[in-house]
């Protein structure tokens, strides 16, 4: 899927899936398949503030999450 890039303006981004993780020891939590903005062009990779926002609610969200392991995995999906 290639969308345009909000930081040159170019077509040809691309989105790509990666982990990432936040907090560190009992608050770390890692948010699986977070959408990120990649763009071969200028070299830039960023989220979009509606990924931001998702990703806001996610970690709030990860309070009501049962800790299963040390870091547990939520899906962005
Ligand atoms: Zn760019």
């Amino acid at each position: 899927m290639k969308t345009k890039c909000d930081v040159c303006g170019h077509d040809g981004a691309s989105i790509k899936h990666v982990s990432r993780s936040y907090g560190k020891g009992e608050d770390m939590v890692v948010i699986d398949h977070v959408p990120v903005i990649v763009c071969p062009n200028c070299g830039e990779s960023y989220m979009t503030a509606d990924t931001m926002q998702e990703l806001q609610r996610l970690k709030l969200h990860r309070r009501s999450v049962k800790a299963l392991r040390l870091a547990p995995v939520i899906s962005y999906v």
